[in-house]
């Protein structure tokens, strides 16, 4: 543990990621559910913040509700609703063209964006880009076509691949780096490990970062993320990183636990 008693002390805002720490896909991890039941009864605020962008804030609400977790809708953070809520504020009322699901769409026009389904000679402003698992190839060829016509190129999040039942699968990262070789733009990147999505969440919620902790269950991305915006870490291992893992890494979170459990006593909980 890197962390001094004082620092351990002022920490009263959790922000939590969900896969392979409140859950693995649709199964609970019960010691971690138990764990964020008991810091929210102390008056610890959370929020819950994903790269994963299949399901809208509601979605995600009704989703931990299903594991045994109340969240408000505006304790939930995907990449997909922190995406949009940057591009309205760089743009107001933007027109959009989105590779991605019905989670990356239904917030990009909650926000107010107009998004588009198909080419248009006009142009869009944003070329967004979400994990999809119906990408076809004239998707590609019509975001590449609005790249070439001047669109910036933004990407929810840089994952590289996705874990399902079967296997992984190509990620929002995979589709990203595809369409930046094509057009030879360089992405706008919102979701973790870049700043920009832990900056907006600490902003809305008015967290300030010393009385912040990011908790995850990956290194590359969780523990970068905290390292990247100066807010504690504590890496979980109920997800993909092995203890060897940590040990091998540069990259040293705060605090490493078995389960969230071992977070009550460092916690006072
Ligand atoms: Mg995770």
């Amino acid at each position: 543990m890197y962390l001094s008693y004082e620092t351990l002390q002022k920490i009263r805002n959790l922000v939590v990621d969900l896969d392979g720490v409140v859950y693995l896909l649709n199964t609970p991890i019960p010691e971690n559910v138990e764990f964020l039941y008991r810091a929210r009864l102390r008056g610890f605020r959370i929020a819950f913040l994903t790269n994963n962008t299949f399901l809208s804030r509601e979605g995600y609400v009704a989703k931990l509700k299903n594991m045994g977790v109340e969240a408000r809708v505006e304790e939930i953070f995907s990449s997909a609703f922190v995406t949009a809520g940057y591009l309205q504020r760089e743009r107001p009322g933007a027109r959009v063209y989105a590779i991605g699901e019905r989670g990356l769409k239904e917030e990009l026009r909650r926000a107010g964006l107009q998004v588009l389904s198909r080419f248009s000679p006009k142009g869009v402003d944003f070329v967004v880009v979400g994990l999809d698992r119906c990408l076809t190839f004239q998707k590609m060829k019509i975001a590449l076509d609005f790249l070439l016509k001047g669109a910036q190129l933004v990407g929810t999040n840089p994952d590289p691949t996705y874990p399902t039942e079967n296997g992984v699968i190509p990620g929002a990262g995979a589709i990203l780096a595809s369409l930046e070789r094509a057009s030879g733009c360089n992405a706008w990147v919102i979701g973790k490990p870049s700043p920009n999505i832990l900056l907006f969440v600490l902003d809305a919620l008015g967290f300030r970062p010393e009385e912040t902790a990011v908790i995850g269950d990956r290194i590359d991305t969780d523990v970068l993320l905290g390292k990247n915006c100066g807010v504690s870490t504590i890496l979980v291992l109920t997800g993909v990183t092995r203890r060897e893992e940590v040990l091998a890494s540069s990259i040293k979170p705060d605090i490493v636990v078995e389960t969230l459990q071992e977070l009550r006593g460092v916690l006072d909980l």
